[in-house]
């Protein structure tokens, strides 16, 4: 903006200037012009008196002039713009002198005036010329000529001409300034419109370049500071620390429960608290601070020069609050809250990765906590914070080494205690001869972007095992909601079910009611795709979620698999977990859907399931889950049940290890 406004003034100055030399030029030249006919008019005047004066070397020695020669000098005198004629003798006396107020004057130097100019000419044998502003005997702007005049090679006498040149100066001055008006108007048409062109040009990009550096920054949404712009702040923060002797905060800030907002009223309602939220935090953030949007319900807010800790808290606290309230849209009052992760600087962390992870996990405390709160980030989050550092890496070292195992668990009829599949259960060696948990480590690898790899590994590795199977033995597998959100998960299925050779039918999807929390249509549809393909469906830990009952008419399921958290219930003290299961059963049935019961331990729960004709049970009681390298023998401990005693037969071979990116 400055440096338009300099390039502007820089401009006009310009012009100015060039007005400026413009009349100047203008003015000198009308001066030499009136000088050089001043030169010419007093020469040729003076010429003509020479020329016409038969005594003029007489009248130079101070003779009378004669009548004749008077009469010339008279009509001279009245002639033009010449208002005076001296002659002098060769010494430069003034011998005649007429002027238009005058008639005439004369005598033998009598009038006694020795006029240098003229003795300069006469001396020199050549005109000296000189031009004067006037006074009280002259016009306002006059020119002298003293001419010397000769007769046959000899100098007798010098003709002084005075030229009135006043009005000449006026014209030549009114065409010149008028002239130089023409030209500037020009110059400025010629030059100025291409330059004002350039300019409004210059200023349109510049303008365009400011939005597209703009929306390159910004989130289109809120158009607070996106998150690649934070970061760059935020880095130059941290890396200007040192100087500033102050710390600063990053507030990681969470809308909390977004998808049931946009379920409940809509994703134009949503939309609108965002913006509404995003207002409300420019509104708390200071002019020193930095309120962004990483993407829909996800904010940050840099805090700088923070005193203490208690200061970073007191502004997490105007956070929450400015957040918290009620929001009115279409006539709707939507409840909106956030929940708060803050991260100190230089104190838990310097650098920015290390800081935000912070910030990340006191959110993921905030919102373990039940949202709505505010949590500062404390050392035992840095214990969590460096397990799951150490779990990320194991992830990564397992997909570069292909390390990796599946487990499969059996699945079995009820009523005919016959084997009639295995559920694939991915593991993740720890390094130690143990396995990271999949509840810990599948969460990360999906926040990692890296559940969609993992899973096509786990569907193509499942389906070539499965296919070595007897054909009566089915293949569960479970899918995250990431894999939907990554790509289409019905092209990874049809492809991995023709690469292992294994038929549609043979395959069941183990999906939980999460997936169909972020955008259930797309995944509902996706679904439909599976099926038609000939896979299974299966609604996995039915009862968990709040909405299980609703996605059931929603989708035509193949089975249910009801949550281990009912199975572990039974027979304990709460009564009602009977009624409830066998509810469930009775509910799968009359859809037609087969039930199955995970987690069953003991004999008791079996006998339970069994009374309420639960379909299929999976569970410790039946089988753990075991490595690819156990299942000929368990298929075959199911196979023997049908045959005599002395007959052995291995069914199932083992496969070479896979490759995860294949
Ligand atoms: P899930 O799909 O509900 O799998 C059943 C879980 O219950 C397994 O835990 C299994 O070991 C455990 N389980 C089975 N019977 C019993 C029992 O009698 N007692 C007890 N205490 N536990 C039993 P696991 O293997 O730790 O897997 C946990 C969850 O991780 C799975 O729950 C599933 O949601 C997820 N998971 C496992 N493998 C994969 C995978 O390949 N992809 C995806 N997306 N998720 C997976
Ligand atoms: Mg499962
Ligand atoms: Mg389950």
């Amino acid at each position: 903006m400055l440096k338009r406004r300099r390039e502007l003034i820089l401009s006009a100055s310009l012009f100015l200037a060039l007005c400026a030399i413009a009349l100047l030029g203008a003015r000198y030249t009308v001066d030499y012009l009136l000088y050089r006919d001043a030169v010419s008019t007093g020469q040729s005047w003076t010429k003509y008196v020479a020329n016409n004066l038969k005594d003029i070397e007489t009248i130079a020695q101070g003779e009378m002039p004669s009548a004749e020669s008077l009469s010339i000098i008279e009509q001279a005198r009245q002639v033009g713009n010449v208002y005076r004629y001296k002659i002098f003798d060769g010494d430069g006396n003034l011998m005649v002198f007429s002027d238009h107020r005058q008639l005439i004057e004369y005598g033998d130097g009598k009038l006694g005036l020795n006029d240098a100019a003229a003795a300069k000419a006469m001396a020199m044998g050549s005109p000296t010329v000189a031009v004067k502003e006037g006074g009280f005997y002259h016009p306002a702007y006059y020119a002298e000529a003293y001419v010397p005049v000769e007769i046959n090679g000899r100098r007798v006498a010098v003709v002084g001409t005075y030229v009135d040149q006043t009005e000449k100066r006026e014209h030549y001055r009114t065409l010149f300034f008028y002239a130089a008006l023409s030209i500037g108007l020009f110059t400025t048409l010629a030059f100025g419109i291409p330059a004002f062109a350039w300019y409004r040009r210059t200023q349109e990009k510049a303008r365009a370049d400011e939005q597209i550096n703009f929306l390159a920054r910004h989130d289109l949404q809120t158009l607070l500071p996106n998150r690649k712009y934070f970061f760059e702040t935020l880095g130059f923060a941290l890396t200007s620390l040192p100087a500033n002797r102050t710390a600063l905060a990053l507030h990681c800030v969470d809308l909390d429960r977004l998808k049931d907002i946009n379920n409940a009223y809509g994703r134009e309602a949503g939309d609108y608290v965002i913006r509404k939220v995003a207002e409300r935090l420019r509104f708390v953030a200071r002019s020193t601070d930095m309120a962004a949007c990483f993407g829909s319900d996800s904010f940050a807010i840099l805090q700088t020069n923070v005193t203490s800790a208690g200061a970073a808290e007191a502004l997490a606290r105007r956070i929450l609050d400015e957040i918290a309230g009620v929001c009115h849209y279409d006539g709707k009052q939507i409840s909106v809250s956030g929940s708060i992760g803050t991260a100190l600087a230089p104190q838990h962390g310097s650098d920015v990765t290390r800081l935000l992870k912070c910030a990340e996990l006191a959110l993921d405390r905030a919102k373990n906590d039940g949202r709505n709160c505010a949590r500062v980030f404390t050392p035992d989050m840095a214990v969590k914070l460096a397990e799951r550092m150490e779990v990320e890496q194991a992830i990564r070292d397992a997909i570069a080494t292909e390390s990796f195992e599946l487990y499969f668990q059996p699945l079995v009829c009820l009523r005919k205690d016959r084997l009639v599949g295995f559920e694939a259960l991915l593991r993740l060696p720890d390094g130690k001869g143990g396995f990271v948990p999949p509840s810990v480590f599948i969460p990360l690898a999906e926040e990692m972007g890296l559940i969609d790899v993992i899973g096509r590994w786990t569907m193509r590795r499942g389906c070539k095992i499965a296919a070595l199977w007897p054909e009566n033995l089915r293949l569960s597998v479970n899918l995250s909601p990431a894999q939907f959100l990554a790509s289409r998960v019905s092209s990874m299925v049809e492809w991995a079910l023709k690469d292992g050779g294994l038929a549609p039918n043979r395959l069941a999807l183990e999906v939980t009611e999460n997936m169909l929390l972020s955008d259930a249509d797309a995944v509902l549809k996706e679904l439909s795709r599976l099926k038609e393909l000939g896979v299974r469906i299966v609604m996995d830990d039915f009862g968990t979620g709040y909405s299980s009952l609703q996605y059931l008419w929603r989708f035509p399921f193949d089975a249910i698999k009801i949550d281990r958290s009912f199975i572990d219930g039974l027979g304990g003290k709460q009564q009602n977990m009977e009624k409830i299961v066998s509810t469930i059963v009775a509910l799968g049935h009359t859809l037609n859907l087969k039930v199955t019961a995970e987690g069953v331990e003991n004999e008791s729960q079996r006998k339970f399931l069994r009374k309420v004709d639960c379909d299929h049970v999976q569970g410790f009681l039946f089988g753990r889950p075991m490595p690819e390298t156990e299942l000929a023998g368990a298929i075959l401990a199911d196979f023997q049940k049908t045959m005599p005693k002395n007959v052995v037969q291995l069914p199932v071979k083992e496969l070479p290890r896979q490759s995860l990116r294949g």
